[in-house]
């Protein structure tokens, strides 16, 4: 069995940051001690963590690779998107795997197995999408909780037609997850009132991508925010996690409900943190469809539609959120389209551009910068980014902690380096843009272990597809 020795580095909990050597016998850690604790003999190598901080490997709760969506295809596959997860120092993804309408439930997560199995960088565990929700999707959400280690179920309240479920089929899925011990997702937007505001502009000729965020007005993700918690209320405290979070009102319903003391969750994604409306699909002609997704991204100081908390932005109150908790884990989102001919069939319809941003290589970078800019401490970037998110989805302590026993996913992160992120810089995923390119980053990934094995090692990738293996989850360990 291979023994790998971290020494001189300083380890970053929860909790604070100590200095200790970190002692990997082949996939799992077997001991953390004072400096110099361990001697090297009978070590097979030494990584030299001087001046470097050491961090559970990140946990990306929120990825679709090679998700069908508009007519195309999320360009990424699982082979490409966890080796570029590895390159930012993530260690696990979940993705999504999915069931629409009239599709069986159990079918789809075969072939989300199909996708991913032999193909995976690091390890990789999946959600299920329910896209319709009826009696046979209600036995299989059971059965997935009590055989295939899947126990979080995304439900959709926009996307009328493809992944929409209405308010009966909410509470009944509810109702389910509740019996069952299950977490529901919720992507939290009224997509009836979105269609009609998107149906309206498109008559009005407001064909540009920038139409897509404002025909998705903040209002319409806090009232369906707002309809989330009520409903999981109703199904009997049924524990709730509401994805992508990008707005301030939003977020208000949120912190409400949790000073109610439920059982309620949310996420934001860098591209929330960091980019604006005005800087972003704002641009003149059709470059602004790089930055489409859903939420969408928001003005900086708030939506035209929106009254109250004037001058005052979304991403400030994102940020606050973080801090105080009330944004429990920072995922990405992660749904890379090219902008050659996959954004380009929105070319003069916003509404046909495929919903996406790539960022599972960039989202430990992003955060990082905010602990450099003062947003965030050391402790809660590990907590948001690495352990809350294994406390969440069931893989805790397995995952998501330095820890003896734990698997040996450690990330050396060097804070004297800067990441330089662009199509020409650092870009490991499989698109032809990067939507947050010339960025420059206070801190450097140096060194990723994935369950013992070195997969990135200075500016080197020395992974293997099919390293990376399946994860069975348990239920959630972080309800109040
Ligand atoms: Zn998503």
């Amino acid at each position: 069995m291979s023994r790998t020795l971290i020494k001189n580095g300083k380890v970053v909990s929860t909790t604070g940051v100590v200095e200790h050597d970190v002692l990997l016998d082949g996939e799992t850690i077997s001991a953390l001690g004072a400096p110099g604790y361990f001697t090297e003999e009978g070590i097979d190598r030494v990584i030299d963590a001087a001046g470097k901080y050491v961090i559970p490997g990140g946990i990306d709760v929120h990825t679709h690779m090679e998700l069908p969506f508009g007519g195309t295809f999320a360009s990424d596959t699982f082979e490409t998107g966890t080796r570029a997860a590895a390159w930012g120092g993530t260690t696990t993804i979940i993705d999504f795997a999915v069931q629409k309408a009239g599709e069986d439930v159990h079918a789809g997560l075969a072939d989300w197995h199909r996708k991913a199995e032999g193909e995976c960088a690091i390890d990789y565990g999946f959600h299920q999408i329910i896209g319709g929700v009826d009696d046979e999707s209600l036995k299989a959400m059971k059965y997935l909780v009590d055989h295939e280690g899947i126990s979080s179920f995304k439900l959709f309240m926009a996307y009328p037609g493809v992944f929409y479920s209405d308010d009966g089929q909410v509470l009944r899925a509810m109702q389910t997850a509740a019996e069952c011990g299950a977490m529901i997702m919720m992507h939290a937007e009224n997509g009836i009132a979105i269609d009609v505001l998107v149906q309206q502009a498109l008559a009005r000729g407001e064909t540009d991508p920038k139409y897509h965020s404002l025909t998705r007005p903040s209002p319409l993700e806090a009232e369906a925010t707002h309809r989330a918690i009520v409903l999981s209320h109703v199904a009997g405290n049924v524990p709730l996690y509401v994805v992508h979070m990008s707005a301030g009102d939003a977020l208000n319903e949120i912190a409400a409900a949790r000073h109610l003391g439920r059982n309620v969750f949310a996420e934001t994604c860098p591209q929330y943190l960091y980019l604006t409306l005005e800087e972003t699909l704002g641009k003149p002609g059709f470059e602004g469809a790089k930055w489409v997704c859903s939420t969408p991204v928001r003005s900086k100081t708030n939506d035209p539609h929106y009254i109250g908390q004037m001058g005052h932005g979304h991403q400030s109150d994102l940020w606050k959120g973080l801090r105080m908790n009330e944004l429990a884990i920072v995922s990405t989102d992660h749904c890379p389209f090219c902008f050659k001919d996959q954004k380009e069939m929105g070319l003069g319809n916003f509404s046909a551009i495929p919903n996406g941003i790539g960022g599972v290589e960039h989202r430990m970078e992003l955060l990082y910068q905010g602990v450099a800019s003062g947003e965030l401490s050391l402790e809660r970037w590990v907590e948001t980014c690495c352990t809350t998110p294994a406390r969440m989805f069931g893989l805790y302590p397995r995952k998501g902690v330095i820890t003896p026993g734990a698997d040996a996913d450690v990330v050396v992160w060097d804070p004297t380096k800067k990441t330089k992120i662009g199509i020409n810089d650092k870009h490991h995923m499989n698109m032809d843009h990067s939507a947050y390119e010339g960025y420059v980053i206070d801190g450097k990934v140096d060194t990723v272990i994935s369950r013992g094995t070195v997969v990135v090692e200075g500016d080197q990738y020395v992974g293997r597809k099919g390293h990376g293996q399946y994860l069975k989850r348990g239920l959630s360990q972080y309800l109040v």
